[in-house]
């Protein structure tokens, strides 16, 4: 008998991947956590049914809401990772050789533990001396925070659950204590084709606490929609001035000087629902 993934995108909307084998399941304290192998996307992890990562995009994803930000700025010393239990935006912070230390919080130790186990192409950063894991709820670990991180990025479930809180304006304000001068932050921010209203209103509330705030995008065809937005955001530094580039020894697959500045080009209709309406 044939097993099949299925994520309901919106109401008669689905996307259906054919599963080859149940890796992991378990219900957490906070979610539904499943690894499967697919014939057609590699390994993937789901969250109450919700696609959070597969091999065949995730580097797409990850290099984008790490890299845009970490190379906007000239030496990023201290970074702070809220959610991104799977390890793939650890992963990327870490390849900055100005990185000293880098702080994952999620509240789930769970999807931390599954990816160790099961997600080998995620996880080589919860090894490295410089990485600090905590389990704990990201609000209440960055409320504490005064002036610590050169880049906080917020590597989220969707606005619903334990996520929800990881949208708020108050969210945005300790983000922005918790930044150094010359600090950015950065978050995924949901489908911008098939729910602009959404994106519209994150970036409201993070127009309000940070002066600078920009919107950019990259295709994750098996998010919502097929293309993600993200928020690129400061106290001044301009998101969209790389700092630094990266060398071929990197081995970035999807970020490059060139990768970036089309990021930040908005279509009309994008920069209408999500800036101007
Ligand atoms: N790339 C993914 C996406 O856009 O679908 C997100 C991946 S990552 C697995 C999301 C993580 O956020 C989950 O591991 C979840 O446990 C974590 N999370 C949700 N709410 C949180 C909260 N309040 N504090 C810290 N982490 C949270």
């Amino acid at each position: 008998m044939e097993l099949w993934f299925t994520e309901e995108w919106l109401p008669g909307l689905k996307l259906s991947v054919r599963v080859t084998a149940i890796v992991f399941n378990k219900k957490t304290k906070f979610q539904d956590l499943c690894i499967y192998d697919t014939e057609q996307l590699g390994r993937i992890l789901t969250l109450d049914n919700v696609i959070q990562t597969t091999e065949i995009d995730e580097y797409i994803y990850h290099e984008s809401l790490v890299h845009v930000p970490l190379f906007a700025h000239p030496s990023p010393e201290r970074v702070l990772i809220v959610g991104g239990g799977d390890g793939g935006s650890l992963r990327e912070a870490l390849k900055h050789p100005s990185v000293r230390e880098v702080t994952v919080v999620d509240i789930d130790g769970d999807v931390i533990e599954a990816s160790k186990a099961y997600l080998p192409a995620l996880n080589s950063g919860f090894s490295d001396p410089r990485a600090k894991v905590i389990v704990g709820d990201g609000p209440a670990f960055v409320d504490k925070a005064r002036s610590e991180y050169d880049a906080v990025i917020v590597d989220s479930t969707d606005p619903i659950g334990p996520g929800q809180a990881l949208f708020t304006e108050e969210f945005y304000s300790s983000i922005k204590r918790a930044l150094r001068p010359g600090g950015l932050f950065a978050a995924q921010t949901e489908s911008p084709i098939l729910m602009p209203a959404v994106v519209r209103d994150i970036f409201r509330r993070i127009g309000r606490v940070f002066p600078v705030a920009r919107v950019f995008t990259a295709p994750v065809p098996t998010y919502p929609g097929g293309l993600w937005s993200f928020a690129c955001a400061s106290l001044g530094t301009d998101p969209n001035l790389p700092a630094r580039q990266p060398n071929e020894a990197w081995g970035l697959r999807y970020y490059s000087p060139e990768m970036r500045e089309r990021a930040f080009i908005l279509n009309p209709k994008m920069k209408h629902d999500i800036i101007e309406s």
